[in-house]
């Protein structure tokens, strides 16, 4: 599994389940303190996020993560609790992982428009809320401008 899934090493994968349209991974984060470089298993609370992955043999990938708040147990650090990070991975408040952002970026750069959503279309890279050619921006312009 770490080899297929090597870009998720940052994670302990739980499960890999077969969602149908989509390869689904459960998996939860392992960081130490931030601060302090201390490993903690004291959890303070957890919530789950779910983010589009990149795709594995021909199917989009959905990532459901577990991410805890952890108390850091190191005396003299200057945070008692905090939710762990995936850098490199995940950015705040993103839904999709970085590599896969990285890769919907470098198409809509080099092809543009229509052929851009196309191949993300033939790859199964997610592309969220798109139903034409949006991906790129110069679309999405000439689109408003000819609205208005
Ligand atoms: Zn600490």
């Amino acid at each position: 599994m770490g080899t297929v899934f090597s870009g998720l090493s940052a994670l302990v994968v739980e499960d890999v389940a077969d969602g149908g349209d989509a390869v689904v991974i459960l998996a939860r984060t392992r960081v130490p303190c931030p601060v302090c470089g201390t490993p903690t298993a004291k959890v303070h609370g957890e919530h789950r996020r779910t983010v589009r992955d990149v795709p594995v043999d021909g199917r989009q990938v959905v990532d459901h993560l577990r991410v805890r708040r952890l108390a850091c147990p190191a005396l003299g650090c200057r945070l008692q609790t905090f939710r762990e990070q995936i850098p490199g991975l995940l950015e705040r408040h993103q839904r999709r992982t970085v590599r896969l952002a990285g890769q919907i970026s470098q198409m809509a750069r080099e092809l543009r428009g229509r052929a851009a959503a196309r191949l993300a279309g033939l790859l199964a890279v997610p592309v969220p809320g798109v139903r034409r050619c949006a991906i790129c921006g110069a679309c999405r312009r000439r689109s408003r401008r000819s609205r208005g």
